[in-house]
């Protein structure tokens, strides 16, 4: 089967207007003779308010119940999407996570997906339907149902279009493509032709919310394609595929990141066992590190540094207060006041001085770097949350991102 997947996100299915539009550019896309499967996110800011609900009632909601509350949202948006493209005539069918077959671990709010069981959805595109699914949720083998992390409606995209063996996997947005940097920020942010798996896995993951990263790994581990186009024209978009196939370029993008602290371990005293014994005690309470940094103080004590999502500050630091009194150590320090700005290009390990012009980059704005971290095509400081803006714009300007060209590779 000729199989498409579209994935729309909030904005894009804002209102009746934008949902009917997206009806007549489902049916277009079918036109051509194509199966299509599209995910929708919640509309406009629905999620937000569903969270901002159940704030209202609790400041600790219990995990599974916010995963039943969130996963409402897509289930209006794939009705009213339903009933459109049924209102002009063409045969459509709208399903949850649990009836599309995505099956997922049972860890809430940030579930994995761990299979896709196509037999609903195939055989509803046989009978010719417009299979609509709703983004961001799953089931679990308990049947609980559970969601993928804000933003996890481009990875349901994603693991349909691995699943389906889809031709492509299309994420429509309200931007033009991934950009140098988010162009609602900087304005001669550069829009990108192309750009590789890696680099994309390292932009998302380093706060670019154009993509959700776990959707970029999954298209990367498979080899699907995926453009990431705008929602309200013809615009070719930008296609997220083999660095192999790209024209190599030092530089690719800027990206910030707000959503993150710092918990530190003051005082520890230095033995062999210490940080495993905490992270173990960490990674047994599920919480994703970023980054992590161990310094000698004086007298033999070590510090640890950790640098987690904001929604782990709280539970990191509970749990390192537990290891605290075990191992002997001064103080727990919580500082979340902090953000990430990254830099993310292929050629970054192959171009000496690049780490160095960053930090450069940096100094002359006055920006303290708290922490850095690298990999073979990013780097990142850590610095003061007040000063990301002007971070990232200063970084986009002195590395001439505005001017980027990348083609495709030559044979
Ligand atoms: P959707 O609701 O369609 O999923 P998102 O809001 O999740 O859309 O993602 C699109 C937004 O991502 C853009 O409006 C833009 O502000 C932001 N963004 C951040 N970094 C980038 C980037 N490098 N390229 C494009 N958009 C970016
Ligand atoms: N509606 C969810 C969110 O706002 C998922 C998504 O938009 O991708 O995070
Ligand atoms: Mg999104």
């Amino acid at each position: 089967m000729n199989i498409i997947v579209q994935k729309y996100g909030g904005t894009s299915v804002g209102n009746i207007p934008k949902i009917k539009s997206v009806a007549d550019r489902i049916l277009k896309a079918k036109s051509s003779g194509a199966a299509m499967v599209v995910v929708v996110s919640a509309m406009g800011h629905t999620t937000d308010r569903l969270v901002n609900l159940a704030r209202a009632i609790t400041r600790k909601p219990s995990r599974r119940e916010m995963d039943m509350l969130l996963s409402t949202g897509e289930q209006i948006s794939i009705a009213l999407l339903s009933l459109a493209i049924q209102e002009r005539g063409a045969k459509a069918i709208s399903l949850t996570g649990l009836q599309s077959g995505i099956v997922t671990d049972a860890n809430y709010s940030m579930a994995k997906i761990k299979s896709v069981k196509t037999d609903s959805i195939v055989s509803q595109l046989e009978k010719d339907h417009v299979v609509i699914v709703a983004g961001f949720q799953g089931v679990s083998n308990g049947f609980e149902i559970t969601t993928l992390g804000r933003g996890g409606s481009d990875t349901t995209a994603s693991a349909l279009a691995v699943a389906l063996q889809a031709r492509c996997c299309e994420i429509y947005t309200d931007v033009e493509g991934v950009y140098t940097t988010d162009p609602n920020l900087v304005p001669e942010a550069k829009k990108l032709h192309y750009i590789s798996y890696e680099e994309m896995v390292e932009l998302a993951g380093a706060g670019a919310q154009v993509l959700h990263p776990r959707s970029v790994e999954i298209a990367m581990k498979f080899g699907v394609p995926i453009a990431v186009r705008p929602s309200y024209s013809d615009a070719p978009g930008t296609v997220v595929m083999e660095a192999a196939k790209l024209e190599n370029v030092v530089i690719t993008g800027v990206t910030g990141n707000k959503n993150i602290a710092k918990v530190a371990i003051r005082g520890i005293p230095d033995r062999p066992g210490v940080a495993a014994q905490i992270f173990s005690a960490l990674g047994s309470q599920g919480i994703n590190i970023r980054l992590i940094i161990q310094s000698i103080a004086a007298d033999g004590l070590n510090d640890i540094s950790l640098v987690v999502s904001r929604e782990f500050v709280k539970q990191a630091a509970e749990v390192l207060e537990g290891q605290r009194r075990s191992l002997k150590a001064k103080e727990i320090v919580c500082h979340d006041k902090l953000a990430e700005v990254s830099i993310v290009g292929s050629g970054i390990a192959s171009t000496p001085g690049v780490a160095a012009r960053m930090f450069k980059i940096l100094a002359k704005q006055k920006i303290n770097i708290d922490l850095i971290s690298s990999s073979e095509v990013r780097i990142t400081c850590v610095i003061d949350e007040k000063r990301t803006p002007e971070a990232i714009r200063a970084l986009h300007q002195e590395f001439r991102l505005e001017k980027l060209q990348r083609g495709l590779a030559r044979k």
